[in-house]
């Protein structure tokens, strides 16, 4: 565990851990006492402030990273210079040319490299993506993606007062937008229009942001994120040609929610698997390993996560339409 944060502690310890044969040897912190405390609270064996000596373990396979954004590139690089498999946290760092180093870098090093994207392996987000895929609601003309939330109170911290730490809503949280866009649709946007603002916790950094994608097909993507939102709900809302999808509190750390189908026969209950989604992450990023398969979210998909919100804050910023530069991204 590469970062005492509240993400490792809360999911991903337990998420690796239920994996048959899977251990969490270590804890890694940029500070000596934080690394003890955090291994002491989660029951890990060994704890340290220096990463060459956890990556010297040969018995360290994999690392997961989930230490603050502007660590991620250093950390990341490491471990796969050592040859570990990497699960890496969104976004995967706070430069796009950084991010780009370190998929190229686990490409070449021949190790997995995958993006905690953990939304690909929600049963809804896999549901709502079949739906659409059977073609039960046509032609996709609009994606709605609600993902205005309050952020909880222990949280806030570097997100709302520290952009050179990757603070921010757009970083945080437009990039599980973006991600669920192409995971649904398949496909991204070319051109981008945005506006944002501080609307309660920011300090120096955007707290709430709402944009409008032009996609390749032709459909329209509205994102919507915010850390200030205490009632809102999140959701997604996927209209077609034939039919409309409304999901209801899909955009969540745990299974969750409902999915309804309107169409011309009526409204009908969607049901989906409820399965742990950083359970999925951690039981797909292993099966990877394994079989040297592409993990459900490369690390490819976190750069293009990564440029799509850029892009969103490029456009708020100047007030302008923008497109993506995917710079050859696959
Ligand atoms: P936290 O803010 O909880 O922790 C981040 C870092 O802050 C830790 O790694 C730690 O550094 C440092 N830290 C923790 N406690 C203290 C303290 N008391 N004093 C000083 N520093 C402290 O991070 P989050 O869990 O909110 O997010 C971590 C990463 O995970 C981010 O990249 C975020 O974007 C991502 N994330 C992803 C989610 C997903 O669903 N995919 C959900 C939530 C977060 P050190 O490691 O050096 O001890």
């Amino acid at each position: 565990m590469i970062g005492t944060s509240t993400i490792a502690g809360q999911y991903m310890t337990d998420a690796i851990r239920a994996q048959a044969g899977a251990e969490v040897t270590w804890a890694l912190s940029t500070s000596a006492s934080r690394a003890q405390s955090f291994a002491d609270a989660q029951g890990i064996a060994r704890s340290s402030d220096n990463l060459a000596e956890v990556l010297a373990d040969p018995k360290v396979d994999a690392v997961y990273i989930s230490s603050i954004n502007d660590r991620h590139y250093a950390q990341a690089m490491a471990a796969i210079a050592a040859g570990k498999h990497v699960l890496c946290e969104k976004p995967l760092a706070t430069d796009i040319d950084q991010a780009i180093d370190m998929v190229r870098a686990a490409d070449q090093a021949g190790v997995t490299f995958a993006t905690n994207h953990h939304m690909r392996c929600a049963g809804s987000h896999r549901a709502i993506r079949d739906v659409i895929q059977s073609g039960q609601i046509g032609r996709v003309l609009s994606l709605r993606l609600f993902h205005a939330v309050e952020l909880p109170a222990h949280l806030r911290g570097w997100r709302l007062d520290n952009p050179a730490a990757g603070g921010g809503v757009i970083a945080d949280l437009t990039v599980h937008n973006a991600d669920t866009a192409r995971f649904l649709l398949g496909e991204d946007p070319h051109s981008i229009v945005a506006q944002s603002c501080e609307s309660g916790f920011g300090q120096g950094v955007e707290d709430s942001a709402m944009s409008i994608w032009s996609m390749h097909s032709g459909a329209m993507v509205f994102s919507h994120e915010s850390f200030t939102h205490p009632y809102a709900g999140a959701g997604i809302e996927v209209h077609g040609s034939k039919g409309s999808l409304f999901a209801k509190g899909v955009f969540a750390q745990d299974p969750g929610g409902s999915i309804t189908l309107n169409t011309a026969e009526g409204e009908e209950e969607i049901s989906f698997d409820h399965h742990s989604l950083y359970g999925e992450v951690i039981r797909d990023f292993t099966a990877c390993v394994a079989t040297g398969n592409a993990p459900s979210a490369t690390g490819w998909d976190g750069v293009k996560s990564m440029i799509i919100a850029d892009t969103v804050k490029k456009a708020a910023q100047t007030g302008t339409v923008q497109s993506p530069d995917f710079r050859g991204a696959p």
